[in-house]
């Protein structure tokens, strides 16, 4: 809730404007999740919001620690459908990776998510409930979200859009240090372009190739390399905000020297960075293996060749399996698949 919609609760409890200005100060500012704990409130207050409010509807199923500090929960609302989303400190920030989704009905073939099948989508409420969780185990302020945990954020834009607007206006991060991930579905990169919001967009791409992408990514058949590439110049120009190109390396499928100077020609011109990120190993069916570091670093050499700005993803949190719906996957039992498809999942 906004803390207008959190006043509009209060309904005609006394000083309700003021009440709710405290509420939101302490639960987005401060991440005080517990009305208790809300100290400024007269105690009847803070016993009657027990009886009838929920400050934060998530509960932590795991919570692990990794050795170098990045810290990997796995929450739900009760049931069984868990989500996860992740701390990450580094030296110069603290930043976040969240959930859209519990699951992901996209089907790509690397990602343990999205083997794992879908359940629903999570409310505004579960989305900045992630941040606000990891926010109150951090001393440090997460001045950072990315929306690269289970799901996919464009299918669920409504309540996406929401919590972006929250965890801005309320919480007091900057919209360009808010990025969302997408898969690439081109009608809502054309939606999010009109929500006029800075936010950094990024698609993951992960082959310049049809062919190649085709066998990754079901979605690549309904809306391919070149229409997906449109949609992110068009974004571009209605926001003015630099993309980033995701490039996900798969040993001897998408690392190959012609795919280089393919992907290198299709982002000419295009004002991007492009993000390697060598594969984090899963079990699938094709045996995807992660490339050495040799073929990493030549990967990026032929893009830095031919001027394409290039970053690399340091895989941190390996020892808690902190990468995209590794813990779920094994919360469920490898790869447990959920019940019930979206009929948004994108079949060939
Ligand atoms: N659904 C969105 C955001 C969540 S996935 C999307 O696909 O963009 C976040 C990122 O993790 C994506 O770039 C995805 O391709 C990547 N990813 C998924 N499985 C991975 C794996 N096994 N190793 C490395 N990256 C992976
Ligand atoms: Fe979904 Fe993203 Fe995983 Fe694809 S990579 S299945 S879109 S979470």
């Amino acid at each position: 809730m906004t803390r207008e919609e959190i006043a509009t609760a209060l309904g005609d409890r006394p000083n309700a404007k003021l009440r709710s200005k405290q509420i939101a100060g302490h639960l987005y500012q401060r991440a005080i999740l517990d009305f208790q704990e809300m100290r400024d409130l007269p105690q009847e207050l803070r016993d009657d919001l027990d009886a009838h409010f929920l400050p934060e509807p998530l509960q932590v199923a795991t919570h692990r620690k990794s050795t170098d500090g990045v810290e990997k929960l796995l929450v739900h609302n009760g049931d069984n459908q868990v989500y996860e989303c992740v701390l990450l400190p580094y030296d110069d920030r603290v930043s976040c990776c969240i959930s859209s989704q519990v699951g992901c009905p996209m089907g790509c073939k690397f990602c343990a998510t999205g083997l794992g099948g879908f359940d629903r989508n999570l409310t505004a409420g579960e989305i900045v409930g992630q941040y606000l969780l990891l926010q109150s185990l951090s001393e440090r302020r997460i001045s950072h979200v990315v929306f690269m945990g289970m799901g996919e954020p464009l299918l669920n834009l409504k309540n996406l859009l929401k919590a972006l607007t929250l965890l801005h206006d309320e919480v007091g991060l900057s919209y360009r240090h808010l990025t969302v991930s997408t898969v690439g579905i081109v009608p809502q990169i054309y939606e999010l372009a009109e929500a006029q919001l800075p936010i950094h967009l990024a698609l993951s791409l992960h082959s310049p190739l049809d062919e190649v992408r085709n066998r990754l990514m079901p979605v690549n058949h309904k809306w391919p390399v070149k229409e997906v590439m449109q949609a992110m110049r068009d974004y571009f120009k209605a926001t003015g905000r630099k993309i980033t190109i995701e490039y996900l390396l798969i040993k001897g499928l998408t690392d190959t020297p012609e795919q280089a100077i393919a992907l290198a020609e299709l982002v000419k011109g295009v004002p991007c960075v492009v993000n390697l990120i060598p594969f984090n190993w899963v079990d699938t069916e094709q045996g995807f293996a992660r490339p050495e570091r040799e073929r990493v670093r030549s990967f990026r050499g032929a893009l830095d060749n031919r001027g394409v700005n290039t970053t690399e993803r340091v895989e941190r949190g390996h020892d808690i399996a902190a990468a995209c719906g590794q813990l779920a996957g094994q919360h469920l039992g490898k790869f447990g698949r959920r019940a019930g498809v979206s009929p948004l999942t994108v079949q060939p």
